[in-house]
Parts: C-alpha cells; structure tokens; sequence
C-alpha cells in the first residue's frame, strides 16, 4: 500500500510520538484563543489512548505545552471533544 510520508507528533502525557492523524490536536490560536484542529499557533497533541485523556496532570501539561492558562471550563470542553473523537474512530471499524 502507498501511502504519505506520517506527521509525526508526540502526545503532551506519555511523551510517546503518533501519526498526527491519530492525535486530538489543541492550538492556542492567535485570535481566538483555544481550539480543537484548527487555528494557527502553538500546538499541542494528545494521544488515544484513556490513560491520557483520564490523566490527572492533562491540563498541566496541556499548559505547559501551550504556554497558556485553561479556564476550568476547558477540561469540560476537552472531555466533550474527547467523546466526539472516540465516537468518530470507532465509526469506521
Ligand atoms: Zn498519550
């Protein structure tokens, strides 16, 4: 099978490097602050697996890795996005 050349990113919790496909990607937008795959800016990536989306340090790390503050309603948000995303790869199996 041909297939393109894989960006590869690592996940902000177990450091661990994926095909960026395969991430939940989080940009710190210029303009409109956080967003989840789209925007322009710093980036930050979360893999699949539970351990790190369950993973109580995400949001410090995520900080970290965007060099920004996350309102609490962030990880609210981020869980959302994380049930939308599961639901999504889980589709096409
Ligand atoms: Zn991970």
């Amino acid at each position: 099978m041909i297939r393109q050349n894989p960006v590869m990113r690592i996940c902000v919790s177990c450091r661990k490097t994926y095909d960026r496909e395969n991430l939940l990607k989080i940009t710190k937008d210029h303009n409109q602050g956080i967003m989840f795959y789209k925007g322009t800016g710093r980036s930050a990536y979360i893999c699949k697996s539970k351990k790190c989306h369950s993973d109580s340090k995400i949001k410090k790390k995520l900080q970290k890795a965007l060099k920004t503050f996350l309102e609490p309603e962030f990880i609210e948000i981020l869980e959302k996005e994380i049930i939308s995303y599961d639901y999504n790869s889980n589709k096409g199996i």
